[in-house]
């Protein structure tokens, strides 16, 4: 299993560049294998072409590292709280793609707007709060991981699988790698739609929710019957 976590994890980092979703190296994914509880990341500041699975750093949910000799990325702290506080999720993924960076920025949650937005989250991509200095000055990632799970109070993160840090960039989960690389994806697309969308009609309200509850629920969930069943 911890094998096939870590060909999900090059494959995944491989596909960044690849889907646009990174420039230079500002982007990380991670996968966990419930099972042993170990976490497969990119290592740090290593090209996506050049990574091979050997390069892999593993750790323990503790931060220790069991495998690899290259040191793991900086946002590894954040990657651990995540999967720590959020035990449905198999995967996570940073990136600063463009159009969710815009709204990080902009320190602004994206408003389901359409049934693009609705197949994938289930309601609004929140933006957290501000960090406060103190956060940014003592253990500045696993303070990351903090503000995003506090943002999550009262929420399902598989319901709403990503989160915006404010005057940073998109976090991405999903329930295994590749759900959360496609979440990823979603999410990039879905921002850029809900920019225009507020260009072309300032003050645009949120979907319908009957319409947002439809194109959510028939894809997830126990009454979910979009698809073939396997
Ligand atoms: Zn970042």
């Amino acid at each position: 299993m911890l094998e096939q976590v870590k060909q999900d994890v090059l494959r995944a980092n491989q596909r960044l560049p690849e889907e646009g979703l990174v420039t230079l190296t500002w982007g990380n994914v991670s996968g966990i294998d419930r099972a042993s509880g170990l976490v497969v990341i990119k290592p740090s500041g290593v090209g996506y072409k050049e990574l091979t699975i050997d390069d892999l750093p593993v750790l323990d949910l503790d931060g220790r590292q069991l495998e690899g000799t290259l040191n793991p990325s900086s946002d590894t702290a954040t990657h651990l709280a995540l999967y720590r506080a959020f035990p449905g999720i198999g995967g996570v993924v940073h990136t600063h793609s463009s159009w969710a960076t815009c709204w990080a920025q902009a320190g602004r949650a994206i408003p389901p707007l359409g049934t693009t937005h609705a197949d994938y989250f289930y309601g609004e991509i929140p933006c957290t709060r501000s960090m406060t200095d103190d956060e940014i000055a003592n253990d500045y990632e696993l303070e990351t991981g903090n503000v995003i799970i506090e943002t999550f109070t009262g929420r399902d993160p598989l319901e709403v699988p990503g989160v915006l840090v404010k005057e940073h960039a998109p976090f991405v989960w999903g329930t295994s790698v590749k759900n959360a690389f496609d979440n990823a994806i979603v999410l990039e697309e879905v921002a850029k739609l809900a920019m225009h969308s507020e260009q072309l009609r300032p003050g645009i309200q949120p979907m319908n929710q009957a319409l947002l509850d439809k194109h959510y629920l028939r894809k997830h969930g126990k009454n979910a019957y979009y698809g073939q069943r396997t």
